[in-house]
């Protein structure tokens, strides 16, 4: 009989188990307080770039909002304030 040749040390795993789980539930229990600024319903992980700014979006939604998106970080400024974050070159297109 073939014994598996690297025994995890279970107790290790369930810990690390936890602390991760830990971790994406704060993640996830976060994006789902956030109500979508354009459709109502939660979930909306996309903020504006503006901290104070209390619009969040989905992805989809955050284009039908009018929002600018930064493609080069990966950010994007509601309608209201995108004048505030100039978009550059490479944002465009
Ligand atoms: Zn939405
Ligand atoms: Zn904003």
């Amino acid at each position: 009989m073939l014994l598996h040749p690297m025994t995890p040390n279970w107790a290790q795993v369930y810990q690390t188990e936890q602390g991760t789980l830990r971790k994406v539930l704060a993640a996830v229990r976060r994006g789902r307080q956030m109500h979508c600024s354009h459709c109502g319903k939660r979930g909306a992980t996309l903020g504006c770039l503006l901290e104070r700014c209390p619009c969040s979006f989905h992805l989809p939604c955050a284009g039908k909002a009018g929002c600018t998106f930064h493609c080069s970080s990966y950010t994007l400024a509601c309608k209201e304030h995108a004048r505030l974050f100039p978009q550059k070159p490479e944002d465009v297109g």
